[in-house]
């Protein structure tokens, strides 16, 4: 069941896989921003909670869906115009962060989501009040622990092979320096065998 730490580790690892360089973890407001879009779905529990006292109530509806993690992305993506304190993140990377959500919630979970809303609509069924929200956002994060280790190794994966092609052009070019190094050797050897086989004819 990813809960907010388990969404966080998933959005970031989204975060790190699309992104060309490995910079994710190293600019905090980075990191908090990817948190938080990773978890953005989930305000229809804070929404249900406040308005009706059941987090469930509105659960798993607009906010798991497609058109959702669009328009949010989309939001997202220009946000740092409005606010300078936001980091600027592409729509791509911002609306794969969110979809991350959805995703995660619709593999590691048992209960559905709206992913084709407004075409479909799933609500969450049963009641969840203050209380069990806070109970399992605070002492069930544990639960994430697998996903955690996961995400850590497609991390480590994701950066490995990304230095991949880079140390491909490095052996690329040590081969290309190597090649006209010897070419001179090679034309001269060619040369060599030509002349000894035209010195050999002359027999
Ligand atoms: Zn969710």
């Amino acid at each position: 069941m990813p809960l907010p730490l388990g969404h966080a580790a998933i959005g970031l690892t989204t975060h790190d896989v699309c992104s060309k360089n490995n910079t994710t973890f190293s600019q905090w407001k980075v990191v908090v921003f990817v948190a938080v879009l990773a978890n953005l779905p989930d305000m229809d529990v804070v929404i249900g909670l406040i308005f009706q006292g059941n987090g469930s109530v509105f659960h798993r509806g607009p906010t798991h869906s497609l058109f959702f993690a669009l328009f949010m992305g989309f939001l997202a993506s220009i946000a740092w115009k409005f606010w300078s304190q936001v980091p600027k993140m592409s729509f791509g990377n911002c609306f794969l962060v969110i979809l991350s959500h959805v995703l995660a919630d619709f593999f590691f979970t048992s209960s559905r989501v709206s992913f084709f809303w407004p075409f479909e609509v799933n609500w969450a069924a049963g009641y969840s009040g203050w209380g069990d929200v806070m109970n399992s956002v605070f002492l069930q994060s544990f639960q994430d622990t697998g996903i955690i280790m996961g995400c850590g190794l497609i991390v480590i994966l994701a950066r490995l092979t990304r230095g991949y092609p880079y140390n491909t052009g490095i052996i690329a070019n040590a081969f290309k320096i190597l090649v006209s190094q010897a070419s001179p050797l090679v034309s001269y050897q060619r040369e060599r065998a030509r002349k000894s086989k035209q010195d050999c004819s002359y027999d």
